[in-house]
């Protein structure tokens, strides 16, 4: 996608490449990038709070959400730490979420940015059911939301759980939707991406239910980061399909 990207914009001299990074190395392979000819890295598990630690400075966004999956370097040497995960989920909705209710499935990383983002922007009501409800209870208290053990109807269903990721996992017995009632949501949102549609992204769309996929939302955090290191516009139809082709 990142590589498209660059081809697309001719920035030939430049390239996206990955870094497999124990964690224990973590910290010190991130500072050693800048001096090393990098401009910055994304970031992904289980290394996102590690990010945000290393981050000599961290955008608001970051530190509310205590992750980090964009790092940029300033030619002296600062890193900047940002979470475009919140903004790309944003920007792959059909419509803003202001004034609409949402259910939000799970507690771990990417339903902390989801929260966040559906808060900072004006959404009315921002419910989260968690399997393990402490996690969803303690999300709430710092981020704001209110933690459910049933998922209500809403405007929004957002799927952040992993449930989904796993060949013959079902998303209908792990979590507590079922095939009919997700198709009374305006817009399901599945954070988890692949080849093709999730079985709940599936049971959806063909209930009339607006889908927005995992992939979208990738391509949609990836083009907020290609901006951040590029200073350029991001090519949005080059990169989905970039991302498509993996
Ligand atoms: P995480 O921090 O490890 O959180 C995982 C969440 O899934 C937890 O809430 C966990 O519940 C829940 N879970 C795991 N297995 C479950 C099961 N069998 N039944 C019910 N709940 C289960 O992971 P994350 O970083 O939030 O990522 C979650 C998913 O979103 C991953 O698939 C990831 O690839 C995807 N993601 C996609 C994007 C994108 O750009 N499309 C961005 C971020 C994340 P417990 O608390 O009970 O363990």
């Amino acid at each position: 996608m990142h590589r498209a990207a660059l081809r697309a914009l001719e920035l030939e001299d430049w390239t996206y490449q990955l870094l497999p990074v124990p964690p224990e190395l973590f910290g010190e392979t991130v500072r050693a990038l800048p001096g090393s000819g990098f401009v910055g890295a994304n970031v992904t598990i289980p290394h996102k709070e590690a990010a945000l630690a290393v981050a000599d400075e961290a955008s608001e966004s970051a530190r509310a959400i205590g992750a980090v999956n964009t790092l940029s370097f300033t030619p002296e040497g600062v890193i900047r730490g940002e979470n475009t995960d919140a903004p790309g989920l944003l920007a792959a909705l059909p419509e803003p979420p202001t004034g609409a209710s949402a259910v939000v499935l799970g507690a771990g990383g990417g339903a902390r940015a989801a929260v966040w983002a559906l808060l900072d922007a004006g959404a009315a009501e921002v419910m989260v059911w968690n399997r393990t409800p402490e996690r969803a209870r303690a999300l709430c208290e710092e981020l704001g939301g209110r933690p459910v053990s049933e998922p209500p109807g809403a405007d929004l269903l957002i799927n952040c759980t992993s449930v989904g990721l796993e060949a013959g996992q079902s998303a209908f017995k792990d979590l507590p939707v079922s095939a009919d009632t997700v198709g009374s949501y305006r817009c399901v949102v599945d954070l988890v991406y692949g080849s093709g549609d999730t079985e709940l992204a599936s049971a959806a769309r063909s209930r009339g239910a607006a889908v927005v996929g995992g992939l979208e939302i990738l391509v949609c955090q990836g083009a907020l980061a290609f901006e951040i290191w590029t200073g350029r516009s991001a090519p949005l139809s080059v990169m989905r399909e970039g991302a498509a082709m993996v």
